[in-house]
């Protein structure tokens, strides 16, 4: 097997017991990626330099029996909404387009400490709005298993990084799905931990009430690695919460005798693919066999839940927004009639499309006689989601459910209808809204090869209990480990 093929525990055996060297895998990477990224597109920016830079110093490290960190000499790949130091950070918007930050987010600064080696940043939907990266102002990221679907969104890029092997680990953000419904369509696993269990520091802001960092991984040991080096408490942000973090690992094995799964009635009705229900099913009817009990529930506000995500979202996003005035930082228009047509000018040319219809969304539901019609209502409702999963977890361990209700669908194909796009997080949302940490891991394929992928959520700060669920799966199953077929640009 490729090194690129294997997981990132298993490159951190490999790379301590010195049988590779971090900077032959970092070199053998990038010719991997070089032959395969024109089909796919999955970096904004790749840093192949400071990657070898960084490999060669931990090889020193290694070599010289220094303490090197949890993650020394693992490739990773970091979402172009994320902070990086001396490193482009773009948010696939042309409005950032040379914005360089003076400093790392919080995860990217516990990535450095653990010895990671990023070697780029990934493709996302402009200002992480949308579920297909098409919305990107640089390019269209493609979907690794078939090139004419999409990876799904807004962590895109993030997640066929990892899909196409171009990367061991990645980091996405997810407000409404951003790193489980791509995990989903691109057959890798996928975690959006709870509210304030990771800081949002230097991550730039979408939705703030339900921004979250997650991550991207080839496996769930993979997953519960990297949980572990980016959670945590931090000063900086003040949504970050005082719990301590468990080791992942440990004890991933448990299995799930007498758990009992609850299988919402709401998230398998009208809209799911068949595929996509069956795959599910047939994963339930394993964990029967492994122990775990399943138990029907309901919840009772999910239809409400997308229409709710894109008041709260929207209006977040316009007040967050509002800072891209050509003044800071970031593009400024070239020719302007004074201080207010510069402002026009700068945000009609520097943002997209969708940016500026959820622009104008979320200010309209915030303009004063709409705001309690809306915002203030989409805010209730938003309270009695979270009360059904409350409600849900004093009777059941997990709530177990589709990620998203359709396997990768083509390129174009809801690019032009936002309504069908936003349904594409149908199942994804309600997680945000309640705070809950949800994962999605690898369940099936599609009769057409296309990769399915099946969601566990749990009660806040669950995550140790979500990764050992997950792991019941994975290790009585093999859709984790298979690969897309791949060919370079050259044949
Ligand atoms: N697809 C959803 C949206 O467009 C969620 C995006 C996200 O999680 N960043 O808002």
């Amino acid at each position: 097997m490729r090194l690129s093929g294997h997981t990132a525990l298993q490159i951190r055996e490999k790379l301590l017991s010195r049988e590779i060297q971090a900077s032959d895998l970092v070199g053998q990477l990038f010719k991997w990626i070089k032959d395969i990224e024109p089909n796919v597109q999955a970096f904004i920016t790749t840093c192949e330099k400071e990657a070898l830079e960084k490999a060669v110093e931990i090889d020193k490290k290694i070599i010289n029996r220094q303490k090197v960190g949890l993650l020394a000499g693992i490739p990773i790949a970091v979402k172009d909404n994320i902070c990086t130091k001396n490193l482009t950070t773009t948010c696939a918007s042309k409005i950032l387009q040379n914005f360089i930050p003076p400093y790392d987010a919080f995860v990217v600064k516990r990535l450095k400490e653990e010895d990671a080696i990023i070697i780029g940043k990934t493709n996302l939907d402009e200002f992480a709005m949308g579920s297909s990266t098409e919305n990107s102002g640089y390019k269209i990221t493609r979907n690794p298993w078939n090139h004419e679907c999409v990876p799904g969104g807004s962590s895109g890029g993030s997640a066929a990084a990892v899909a196409a092997d171009f990367s061991f680990l990645a980091l996405g953000s997810d407000t409404g799905g951003s790193v489980r419904q791509p995990a989903a369509l691109c057959g890798v696993v996928g975690i959006k931990p709870t509210y304030g269990r990771v800081s949002r520091y230097g991550l730039i802001a979408f939705g703030s009430s339900l921004d979250q960092i997650g991550t991207f991984t080839k496996d769930v040991k993979d997953a519960a690695l990297l949980l572990q080096v980016i959670a945590g408490y931090d000063s900086y942000d003040s949504t970050s919460a005082q719990v301590s973090v468990p080791d992942y690992l440990q004890r991933i094995e448990s299995g799930v005798k007498g758990l009992r799964i609850g299988i919402p009635k709401e998230y398998f009705a009208g809209g799911l693919n068949t595929e996509v229900g069956v795959a599910v099913k047939d994963a339930l009817k394993l964990y029967e066999k492994l122990g775990a009990t399943v138990v029907d529930i309901s919840l009772p506000h999910t239809e409400y839940a997308v229409a709710v995500y894109y008041i709260v979202a929207n209006a977040e996003a316009s007040s967050n927004l509002a800072r891209y005035d050509g003044v800071k930082y970031g593009y400024r228009t070239g020719e302007s009639r004074g201080i207010i047509d510069m402002y026009c000018r700068t945000r009609s040319e520097g943002f997209g499309n969708e940016v500026k219809r959820r622009i104008m969304l979320g200010n309209y539901a915030l303009s004063s006689g709409y705001y309690d019609a809306y915002y203030m209502k989409a805010s209730k409702v938003r309270n009695l989601i979270k009360s059904d999963f409350d409600a849900a977890f004093e009777k059941v361990d997990c709530i177990m459910c589709p990620t998203s209700p359709v396997p990768a669908f083509k390129i174009g194909e809801r690019a032009n209808n936002p309504l069908e796009m936003y349904l594409s997080d149908i199942y994804t949302i309600p997680a945000n809204l309640a705070g809950i940490p949800g994962i999605s891991i690898p369940c099936g394929f599609s009769k057409t090869g296309l990769p399915i992928g099946m969601q566990i959520l749990a009660k806040h700060f669950e995550e140790k209990k979500i990764l050992q669920i997950a792991y019941a799966f994975e290790r009585e199953t093999d859709f984790h480990l298979k690969k897309p077929a791949l060919k370079g640009s050259t044949g």
